[in-house]
């Protein structure tokens, strides 16, 4: 399924983007920026990669936003395993969300 075009985490919209270069610092997958609400996905990553990546930043924000303080390691593993089961599942909520597809 294409990316949408932005997601609403809390009370937050975050644009989410595809670029070339993540971050010219560090090699990374995606990227969120929580003050800028922005949502940096890796462009050259099969479809399955980009949706987990989206998946992955958005459980960092909902850490950020519940004070979990997961470590990364968490918030990979929890990634993985959220997506397999929504993937093998075929499960989607609401029907109401981000329709404009952006790849
Ligand atoms: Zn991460």
């Amino acid at each position: 399924m294409p990316l949408p075009v932005a997601v609403n985490i809390g009370g937050h919209r975050f644009s989410v983007e595809l670029v070339d270069v993540v971050n010219k610092y560090q090699p990374r997958r995606g990227e969120i920026r929580h003050l800028e609400g922005r949502i940096l996905i890796d462009s050259s990553m099969m479809e399955s990669r980009r949706e987990q990546s989206l998946l992955h930043e958005i459980l960092h924000e909902i850490d950020q936003q519940c004070g979990l303080g997961l470590e990364e390691t968490d918030v990979g593993r929890l990634a993985e395993a959220l997506y397999a089961v929504l993937v093998n599942n075929r499960l989607t909520f609401g029907g109401h969300g981000a329709t404009t597809k952006t790849g």
